[in-house]
């Protein structure tokens, strides 16, 4: 039987939100599952690891790569550059795995044309006051960084009804069962099984 191409699922939500935690629970559970590692030019903060985190490269780099086409999507977000390597995500869904791409929503309208069948999924916390409270109790950012962050979440809120699916993340477990369930949903879709079907109808 021919295996399925794997899809892509973009998972946006303002910072805060949890949607790391989210996909990261989903992946650690589903082996079938990568999550896309992106390429940016901002700082490498305490904790992350190169190649794994993300690619860091320097500005001038990511414009070379930017020139060269080897972004699926790019966008620039608190003033540095963040982007999609095209040979990363196409390798693993030809192969039939899923990437979730975890980018932000100017990021996601690209995908949403270059890719319509991409999945779009936004997480979204259970109110703006419990986001303001995540942002403040995880200790990471002084108030002003973290008013800039709230600044951005009220601006990319408002795409969330331009994603197919909406998570409210008030519980981890729950959140994560229900990210699990749209990729389970998409890919019994007919649209994701055509190639299934032509080989039926090739034999019978
Ligand atoms: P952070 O600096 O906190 O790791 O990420 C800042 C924002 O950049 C987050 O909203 C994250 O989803 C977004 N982001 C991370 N990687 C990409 C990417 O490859 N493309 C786009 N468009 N946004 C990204």
């Amino acid at each position: 039987m021919n295996k399925k191409q794997g899809i892509i699922v973009v998972v946006s939500g303002p910072s805060g939100a949890g949607k790391g935690t989210v996909c990261k629970c989903l992946t650690d559970k589903n082996p079938g599952i990568f999550l896309s590692v992106s390429a940016t030019s901002r700082q490498q903060a305490e904790g992350e690891i190169d190649g794994q985190t993300y690619y860091y490269l320097t500005e001038e780099d990511f414009k070379a790569r930017i020139k060269n086409n080897e972004f699926l999507e790019w966008a620039t977000y608190n003033g540095n550059y963040y982007g999609t390597l095209k040979e990363k995500v196409e390798n693993q869904t030809a192969q039939g795995n899923d990437v979730i791409l975890e980018i932000d929503v100017q990021g996601a309208m690209q995908i949403k044309k270059t890719y319509p069948h991409a999945v779009l999924v936004f997480i979204l916390p259970p109110s703006w006051q419990e986001l303001e409270k995540r942002l403040i109790d995880r200790n990471r950012e002084d108030m002003e960084q973290i008013q800039k962050r709230l600044e951005t979440a009220r601006k990319e809120i408002p795409f969330a009804d331009k994603y197919n699916y909406i998570i409210v993340n008030d519980d981890l477990e729950t959140a994560t069962k229900e990210l699990e369930s749209v990729i389970t949903a998409e890919k019994v879709k007919a649209q994701s099984c055509k190639n299934i079907v032509e080989q039926f109808k090739n034999n019978i």
